[in-house]
């Protein structure tokens, strides 16, 4: 049998309960998109001559054998890429999945261009049993509302209309919303990337119904990482990282993935572990006075970090050739 990538169980908040989840990265085709400056998932594919097919319908197998559905509430699909493009994902895995989790909650990747509001209501159709009002949320990576700042800093290659339109169609399918937004890619200083999530949040509070922040990680063999062996890039603070969640008008929930190292978010050493678990509950319980109480406390280097909000100047690019 095929392993995916990764599977792991956890736990999620959904509207005021926390409920046992399952995530699932599964090995495909890869990202036809292929080139965002940070992204290394984009490596992880089929390379040769595979029977994309069989090898996807494995990877469900081994997750059916290895994790009791029973127990879990929430599955969360990723592919490294986008799980509703056919040529990623064939149509006959897409609806093998739909057969294994319905009568779950599942979150689904995708980037934009591949909602289609028919393949979206079929998809829907074939996992609700009625337990849940939206039984699929479409997770697209918008990264940012602000176009120029996707294109220049991430090489995303689609736009916020773009983005708006996918939530149309998903809707249309009977889909909710899932935003990823990226805190700090390249070329933007602490406090520029901490003014464009806390935009960003405010831009996508009434269009999508949840939305995750990730702080931007050095990952293997990427451009971001080119930037930051030459020290041309530090990863988010994790005071910015709570800053955003607290000023956020809506619950935020957040994956500081490498939290407290050089490649993941980080501060000073001494108060990152405090800091990321801090996170981590809040994702939870939503509790914003747990999380105010571990930003007042501070720690040495918070003043580092406001001297950093005032002082660190952008790198000029040019607007125009
Ligand atoms: S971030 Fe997403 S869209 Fe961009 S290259 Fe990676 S997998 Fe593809
Ligand atoms: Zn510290």
């Amino acid at each position: 049998m095929e392993r995916p990538l990764a599977c792991w169980k956890g736990e999620d908040r959904y509207e005021e309960e926390v409920l046992p989840s399952l995530t699932i990265i599964l090995k495909t085709g890869g990202c036809r998109h292929n080139r965002c400056r940070m992204c290394s998932y984009r490596f992880e594919r089929y390379s040769g001559e595979v029977l994309l097919e069989s090898q996807l319908l494995s990877q469900l197998q081994w997750v059916v054998h290895h994790h009791p559905l029973a127990e879990v509430a929430i599955v969360k699909l990723y592919t490294s890429g986008s799980f509703f493009d056919p040529e990623e994902v064939p149509s006959r895995v897409v609806d093998m999945a739909a057969q294994i989790f319905k009568g779950k909650l599942v979150i689904a990747e995708t980037r934009p261009e591949f909602v289609d509001p028919e393949r979206i209501a079929a998809f829907v159709s074939a996992i609700d049993s009625g337990d849940y009002q939206t039984p699929l949320y479409v997770a697209i990576g918008l990264e940012t509302t602000n176009d120029t700042i996707r294109e220049r800093s991430i090489d995303k290659g689609f736009s916020f209309a773009d983005f708006k339109n996918a939530v149309t169609g998903a809707r249309a399918g009977g889909a909710g919303i899932k935003a990823y937004l990226l805190h700090k890619p390249l070329f933007l200083t602490e406090r520029e990337a901490l003014l464009d999530m806390e935009d960003s949040i405010r831009g996508l509070a009434g269009i999508a119904d949840m939305i995750s922040m990730n702080p931007c990680t050095v990952q293997k063999h990427t451009e971001l990482e080119y930037y930051w062996k030459r020290g041309g890039f530090r990863p988010p603070y994790l005071w910015s990282v709570v800053s955003v969640l607290l000023s956020a008008p809506v619950h935020v929930t957040c994956d500081p993935v490498g939290g407290g190292r050089a490649r993941g978010p980080h501060n000073c050493g001494t108060c990152d572990y405090d800091i990321v678990r801090a996170i981590r509950e809040f994702n939870l319980t939503a509790d914003r006075q747990m999380l105010t109480g571990i930003f007042d406390t501070g720690c040495e280097c918070k003043e580092e970090w406001e001297r950093v909000l005032s002082l660190e100047k952008p790198y000029c690019m040019p607007l125009t050739r």
